[in-house]
């Protein structure tokens, strides 16, 4: 059975590439029947941070993609919080170390970064491994008995992985396929601390395992960590899952990997909702839909030219072999886009929901304020929206008649004979019974006709004395929106 797990570490605000990570898990799962499990990975209390944890857990709500088991929702393979399984760890160190994979290292903070510095100055790497572990403080030649007098006497120890000298691991990785690494390259990595807690190594390879994870995917910064957990499940005699590294995300332009920095320079979200100071995709009023429709194409393309997914087509057309190698550049223009689509292809009515209490902080005239008039309104205008944001600068004038003019306007459209012809026109308006858009339109036009006048004279000057601007759609549409006395009443104030 297919089970995949993101596991984040509850350190701050979920980035918008651990969204992306989280999705393909979903994504992944959801196709393949299986489940999407939410590990918490809070072995390292000091870059524990405040309310992460249910931050996590709502973004990913928000993004409409839910965990099948995680916290508060038992699968029966919890805790589900590394935290709280604490007492599980010690017991796999210790076979490790029984079986002569791992090995207890007393080595002092201040040791280690003398042999660093050494190094660094040699123009060598520092690498704690079989080349140079005996150089230390010869751990590894400490005798049982000298390992429990030091165990005994309180020293500080950590457990390291034994890393084997001059072998070659064979690694497959879904996106990258084989992968070979010589064991000489690799550090005796810290499996376990005196302080009682695994670091990431060893409880993520447990977990994996007691959680019978069939698949790891997530993101290229962990596969370096490849090796030491293909080694990690071969000396506990375990069966590896498979591995998949997606590719990094990158900045919008030049070189490197996405980061907060850059959203907060560019202008554009960085999380999928705020934390702190910044702002989420949420709140900027992005549709979950769009983010996570731009977030599967970070990466992963379908074979064809295909842009617009719903989750359930993402489900059905995803596969990690169409995953890409290589970075995805983030484009949040195109992030735009996604918005402006699923905008368009919301409900008026659903539309007019988010937009209501906008239009309650300008006007308390029950006949615009209310549902109805709003939908109407959103109809005419949202083809011009990327947000729900952008909806009172579109529509404004159905709303409160226009207090200023747009200059440039109004210095082009007041001709000589503008204040004769708009004074007719109130007269050709003042009678009309049935003000619909087309029979005003009617009206109106077999008048221009008539008196041989141009639309150039008529229309142009009609939309700023209505709208306040040359903007917005049909003037006819507005004129039977807005009403005919609010439109003869327009007229006639820009007329004074
Ligand atoms: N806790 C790791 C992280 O924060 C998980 C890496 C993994 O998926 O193995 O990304």
């Amino acid at each position: 059975k297919v089970r995949v797990r993101f596991a984040p570490s509850p350190t701050g605000p979920l980035h918008i590439g651990g969204v992306r990570t989280a999705l393909f898990n979903y994504l992944f799962a959801k196709k393949h029947g299986g489940d999407f499990i939410l590990r918490i990975e809070d072995t390292d209390q000091n870059r524990y941070v405040e309310g992460a944890e249910q931050y996590i857990i709502d973004s990913l709500n928000w993004c409409g993609i839910p965990f099948d088991e995680g916290i508060n929702k038992d699968g029966g393979f919890g805790p589900y919080r590394q935290s709280e399984r604490k007492s599980l760890y010690k017991k796999y160190a210790d076979d490790l170390i029984e079986s002569g994979h791992a090995y207890y290292a007393f080595d002092t903070s201040e040791s280690l970064d003398g042999h660093r510095k050494d190094h660094e100055q040699q123009g060598k790497t520092f690498i704690y491994n079989w080349h140079n572990r005996l150089k230390l403080d010869n751990s590894l030649s400490l005798m049982p008995e000298e390992v429990k007098a030091k165990l005994d006497n309180g020293d500080d120890y950590v457990i390291r992985f034994l890393s084997p000298p001059d072998e070659t691991l064979h690694l497959n990785d879904l996106i990258r396929g084989s992968i070979k690494i010589d064991t000489n390259v690799l550090d005796d990595k810290v499996l376990f601390k005196s302080d009682g807690m695994p670091t990431y190594h060893l409880a993520n390879i447990v977990d994996d395992h007691l959680m019978e994870i069939s698949h790891v995917i997530r993101g290229e910064e962990w596969l370096p960590s490849m090796a030491l957990h293909k080694q990690l499940y071969d000396a506990f005699g375990w069966n590896a899952p498979e591995f998949a590294h997606l590719p990094l995300i990158m900045k919008p332009v030049g070189k490197g990997k996405l980061s907060k920095r850059d959203g907060e320079k560019m202008g554009f979200p960085v999380f999928p909702l705020s934390w702190n100071e910044s702002i989420g995709y949420k709140e900027s009023g992005y549709f979950p839909e769009a983010v996570i429709n731009f977030l599967a194409l970070l990466g992963w393309n379908p074979g064809t030219e295909q842009e617009l997914f719903s989750l359930d087509e993402l489900v059905e057309t995803f596969s990690l072999d169409r995953v890409n190698k290589s970075g995805a550049r983030f484009d949040p223009e195109k992030t735009k886009w996604y918005n402006q689509h699923y905008l368009q292809e919301t409900a008026d009515a659903e539309l007019a929901k988010l937009f209501l209490p906008t239009v309650e902080e300008h006007t308390s005239d029950d006949d615009k304020l209310n549902l109805e008039y709003v939908t109407k309104v959103v109809a005419l205008i949202k083809e011009r929206a990327v947000f729900v944001s952008d909806f009172w600068n579109l529509s404004d004038y159905f709303f409160v008649a226009p207090t200023e003019y747009n200059a440039k306007a109004a210095k082009k459209q007041w001709k000589e004979a503008t204040a004769s012809i708009m004074n007719e026109l109130i007269s050709v308006l003042k009678p009309i019974d049935d003000f619909s858009s087309e029979n005003a339109e009617t009206i109106v036009k077999a008048w221009i006709g008539e008196k041989e006048l141009s639309f150039g004279k008529v229309m142009p000057p009609l939309r700023l004395f209505l709208v306040g601007d040359m903007k917005g759609p049909h003037i006819f549409d507005i004129m039977a929106m807005i009403g005919k006395e609010e439109s003869i009443t327009r007229i006639e104030t820009a007329l004074n």
